[in-house]
């Protein structure tokens, strides 16, 4: 077992993903990091459009894959809809909601109401960051949906990356994968994803942070926009 203090080892044993693949390396690196890391990987999931993907791919290999998503319970009803019919659609996949400590109303109670508004990192941190620490504490690496493309925060990100953060390895097999290549995917094997997406949505988060983009060429504009935030902390250190 490969683990995180053997990082050095790790970069030594990842084996050379074809960039030339069918799935562009995504099929490869799944395959591979399932076999190193077994039950101690998860997939964090936020049931995007990437997600979607990344799900029919990680069912192809590990069917009761341990996926994880972030109920910040501040999603849109469209989300949690998604979600419901991934879990009719995959069953024997290991969907797990993971909650933060505080409900909506204890939050407001210790800190203020909205407090995405006013502190948004906060917020943030409380809904998202500490119950992302929770879910991955058993594990040794997680997956994320990162692409490239997506940002220029994310234009240097790896199929394996040391995740300082979490101190976990962080796989994103979907990096060299571009926005009409995921769709493609998504309509070529007739998977359902989420209904918000064809309404101006292409990046969706929590409701209170999330319109739809204004740049087609900035699939992330719509979220926390205006505020200046761009990330909610889970890729960043
Ligand atoms: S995205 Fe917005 S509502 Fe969701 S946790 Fe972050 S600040 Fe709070």
């Amino acid at each position: 077992m490969i683990t995180f203090e053997s990082w050095n080892d790790a970069q030594a044993q990842i084996p050379d993903f074809p960039a030339d693949s069918e799935t562009k390396g995504a099929l490869e690196t799944l395959r591979w990091a399932y076999e190193t890391y077994d039950e101690k990987l998860v997939y964090a999931c936020s049931f995007g459009i990437e997600g979607i993907v990344l799900i029919d791919l990680i069912a192809q290999i590990k069917p009761d894959a341990e996926i994880v998503f972030l109920d910040t319970n501040y999603h849109f009803k469209e989300t949690y809809d998604i979600i419901d019919k991934v879990k009719a659609r995959y069953p024997k996949l290991n969907i797990r909601m993971q909650q933060p400590d505080l409900t909506i109303e204890e939050q407001a109670a210790q800190f203020e109401p909205d407090l995405f508004k006013t502190n948004p990192n906060k917020c943030c941190e409380i809904r998202k960051i500490i119950p992302l620490q929770k879910a991955l504490a058993p594990s040794t690496a997680w997956i994320s949906g990162l692409r490239r493309e997506q940002s220029e925060s994310r234009a240097n990100t790896n199929y394996l990356n040391l995740d300082k953060r979490f101190e976990k390895v962080k796989v994103c097999p979907l990096i060299h994968w571009t926005w009409k290549e995921v769709w493609r995917y998504v309509t070529k094997h007739e998977l359902d994803y989420n209904v918000l997406h064809d309404q101006g949505y292409p990046s969706i988060g929590c409701a209170p942070c999330t319109k739809p983009a204004f740049s087609i060429d900035d699939v992330r504009s719509g979220r926390w926009s205006g505020s200046g935030k761009t990330e909610c902390g889970l890729h960043t250190t």
